[in-house]
This record gives structure tokens, sequence and C-alpha cells, in this order.
């Protein structure tokens, strides 16, 4: 299978080389020529899988030119049991005869992104031994919180690899903090940035883009790499999960082969939902995709309107891994529904770009309100969802899957609808453990307790065990002090990879 960019269809390279290059020349993102099918008869054989068998049948249809051998071992070095401290690696919770809960957040960093990060790092090795590629590669990430701790465990000790993670120095929560400054492995780097994530985000932009520094690099055998959400790698392993969930309900008789199912995504970047929706081409029995937004709801408006407009107020809000304005995603999405159009993508991107929006026509806003029904959560409705969910079943959720929740509970009551649904849970309620216990017992319950104390009193009204990856965070070691100035921020790399 070969892959094209969203804004030059004539491009044609394999994934081995889209997942190395990660964006386009143009600017464009990279999808598959055309999507693979998965039969009734192939999703009827995954119940009978392990999370392991299923990923192989996925993304073997995708990753046409990795070997069997190749593929294998890219994916039995992410998905175990010691990472995801379950079998299942993505389980299905029952909440009621229609919601189930999706848990993907049984990964080392306890939020959604182990799904993609736990494997990328070894697409990404793969693929550069692939293309003949003998540097080294060194992964810069700016990071506002879960993306940051998520790629330093997906990259640590991963052999020809190098990361450094830069957080805004006051612009992450103390345990994501405490997270980051922990992080163990011979290959990381990690360092605060004296301001806030814009800071961070250019300054790293700016090093992708300044050659000089760059042919320094490349001289020392360094290539440099980004580890974000729109690389091909991160997206195509959350396919996976979708089937693994339809499969999983398939085995537990909750469904027959066949029967659609919703699924509610706590959407940010698009990158989730998208790989849903994918997986509806590819054959999972879909009735409707419901994209739930927090109080940033430029996703809400689009699918409504057909225009994306990002020129509007940014809220921070309880679910701070869906702040945001531009989703950058649903470029790929825009790309199907337009057939691969690369210049009327080329043209929409440019109106972003410039005017901070646009339109689409009419008959595209229809397919996207056909396939697509959207809603918002502010931090108040988040706050009940999680109470209403504790009292009700006594399941305890964090605040991006409460979004969901809320979001869902709408759609059920505008439209009637019974049909079997999946709610993506995107994070552990440990890792937001302040808000959720907010919710739950009031702000007076948290005053004055530290991040220990917080994790031990929700694990005693959930009833679940603090993910270890959290509770150790308490013996571990300070291993990075640094706190830079943007302008520093080459140096500090240089420094990590001792080339100074
Ligand atoms: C990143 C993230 C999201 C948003 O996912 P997208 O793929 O960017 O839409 C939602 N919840 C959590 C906890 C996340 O970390």
């Amino acid at each position: 299978m070969q892959y094209k960019s969203t804004r030059n269809s004539k491009i044609s390279i394999t994934s081995a080389q889209a997942i190395k290059q990660g964006l386009s020349v143009e600017g464009g993102l990279f999808v598959p020529e055309e999507l693979p099918v998965v039969t009734s008869e192939e999703i009827a054989s995954f119940a009978g899988m392990d999370y392991r068998g299923r990923a192989y049948a996925i993304l073997s249809k995708f990753l046409t030119d990795f070997t069997k051998e190749e593929l294998e071992n890219c994916i039995n070095s992410a998905y175990t049991k010691a990472k995801f401290e379950t079998d299942n690696i993505a389980p299905v919770y029952k909440l009621n005869d229609k919601e189930y809960i999706l848990e993907l957040w049984h990964g080392p960093t306890c939020a959604f992104k182990d799904m993609a990060l736990q494997i990328l790092p070894h697409l990404l090795t793969t693929s550069m031994k692939k293309t003949n590629e003998e540097s080294e590669v060194v992964i810069l990430v700016a990071t506002s919180g879960d993306t940051g701790k998520a790629a330093l465990e997906g990259f640590r000790d991963v052999r020809g690899t190098r990361i450094v993670v830069f957080y805004p120095e006051n612009g992450v929560s103390e345990i994501q903090k405490l997270q980051m400054v922990t992080q163990e492995g011979d290959n990381v780097g990690v360092a605060a940035v004296a301001g806030n994530f814009d800071d961070a985000q250019n300054g790293v932009k700016k090093i992708f883009t300044d050659d000089e520094y760059k042919a320094q690099l490349a001289e020392n055998g360094y290539k440099l790499s980004s580890a974000n959400s729109i690389n091909w790698g991160r997206l195509v392993p959350q396919i996976v999960y979708y089937f693994s969930a339809y499969a999983d309900m398939l085995a537990g008789n909750e469904i027959k082969n066949g029967d659609k199912i919703n699924i509610v995504v706590p959407t940010g970047n698009f990158g989730n939902i998208l790989a849903a929706y994918y997986a509806k081409k590819m054959g999972l029995p879909v009735n409707k995709f419901i994209c739930a937004s927090n109080k940033n709801n430029v996703l809400t408006d689009f699918i409504k309107t057909g225009e994306y407009n990002k020129n509007r107020d940014f809220y921070t809000t309880i679910s701070p891994s869906m702040d945001i304005l531009i989703s950058s995603n649903l470029e790929r999405l825009l790309s199907d529904l337009f057939d691969g159009n690369d210049e009327e993508i080329s043209k929409l991107m440019k109106a972003l770009n410039t005017e901070g929006k646009y339109q689409v026509p009419e008959e595209i806003r229809a397919k996207i309100s056909d396939l697509f029904y959207a809603g918002c959560a502010d931090d108040d409705e988040t706050m009940q969802a999680i109470k209403a969910c504790q009292e009700e079943y006594g399941y305890v959720i964090d605040t991006h899957t409460a979004v969901a929740k809320s979001v869902y509970a709408e759609y059920a009551k505008s439209t009637g609808d019974k049909t079997k649904t999946v709610i993506a849970s995107t994070a552990s309620p440990f890792k937001f453990n302040q808000s959720v216990l907010i919710a739950l017992n009031g702000y007076e319950f948290v005053t004055g307790k530290d991040e220990f104390t917080l994790l031990d009193e929700l694990s005693d009204i959930s009833g679940l065990d603090i993910p270890t990856s959290l509770a150790d965070l308490k013996n571990k070691m300070r291993l990075f002090n640094v706190v830079c100035e943007k302008e520093q921020m080459s140096s500090v790399v240089g420094e990590f990879l001792d080339i100074n």
C-alpha cells in the first residue's frame, strides 16, 4: 500500500517513508491511497484473538512494506502486560445495557496516548532501517502535559533514538511535572522552559527550521524527528482498538456480528475519532460517531454549521488535553470526504492559515452531519457527569471521559437512539485526581492535601488500585532540574546529545 499527501495526491511513498518523514514537504498529511477492507468473517475471527493478534491483523493491511517479523517485533515490544498492567491492553467495561467504556488508559502514563506512543518508536526505528537511514533519530517534543510523558515512556531505551522534552515551567500539573522530571532511561532529556506552552512550542519549531543547527546535528550522526499526532505511525495503531472493542463485545455476547454500534470520543486534535472513522470505512459496523468537546467547542460548531473558525477565545478547562483550537487531523477526514481532491484541501488549509477559518460546501457539511453528532460540555457539566456516573454505577471516570459521557447523555436524550454505544475513555481518573475528587466531594475535600494523599483518597472512593506508575512517583529521584530560557533550547539539546 502506498501513501499520498492530502495536499498533493501525486506523491506516492511507502508507509516506512511516510512514518520517517512525518509531514509532507508542502505541509500536507500522509494518508493511504485506499483503505483496506476487513470482512465480517475477519471481524468474527478477532473475537478469538488477543490484542496483539488483532493489532497484527489490522496493521499488516496498512504497513504492507513491513515484513511479518518486523511488524510482530513492533507489536510485541509495545503491547505487553508489563507495560499495560492488563493482558487485554484495551479492555471494555460494561456500564449498563447501552454504554460500554473502552478503557484506553492502562498504559505506563495512564492516558490513551500510550496506545500509539508505545508502538511508534518501534515503527519509526524499523522505518529508518528499511529506508537505509543511518543516523540516530532525535525526537523533540514541546508538551503541555500528556504527550511529553507518553513520548518519553515510549522512546526510553529504544535503540537508535534520543528524546528531549520541553515543558513550560509553570504550565503543567504537579503530577505531570513529577512524571517528567523523574523519567528514567539512557536516551532521555527533560527541561523546563521559562515561559508558557507557546514559548516551548515556538522554541521547538525554531530548532526544526534552523538549517545550520540541523547540519551540525547531521555531522554528529543525528536526525531530528517529531512524535506529534499527525504522524501516520501514531494514527494507524489507534484503528486497532475500535475493532478490538467490537470483538470483545462479540465474544461477550453483547452484540451479534453485523450489529451497529455508536462510538463516542472526547476529542481534541481529532486523531482518536478519525481512527474510528477509518475503522468504519474498512468495515466496522458503526451507526453514529459522537464528537465530544469541552468549552473549546470549535469542532461542535464545525460539525453543525460547516464553518471551521478558530478566531475565538481559548479556555483553560479541567480536561486540558482537549484544550485546542486547531484540530490538525480533521484535514485527513476532509481529504477523504472530498475524494482526495488535493486542490480543495490546499485551499481550505490556506484559508485556515491566513484567515483562521474556512467553510465547506453544503454537500460536504451534509455528509459530515450524517456521520457525526457533535456536542460540548463545560466544566460544570463535566463534574456532574463524574458524580452521576459514580453514584449510578460506582464507576469513576476522568474529566475527559466525563465530557464524552455528558455529550452522549445529551445525544441519547435528544435522539432516543438505543444503539449500543462504546465510549472511549482516554485517561485514568487518577491522572486528574484533583478535579475528579472535587467533582465527587467538593472543593473543601481537596484543599491542603498533596498529590499522594489525593491518590490514596481516590483509591478508597473508587475501589481501584492506584496505577503503579503513579504510586511509584513518591519514591522516584528527580533526575532533571534544568530550567532554560527559550533562546537556550538548542544548546540544551546539544548538551543532552554531548555535541556542544
Ligand atoms: C490527547 C487526548 C485527547 C484528545 O485526543 P485527540 O486524538 O487529540 O482528539 C483526549 N483525552 C486525553 C486524556 C488526551 O490525552
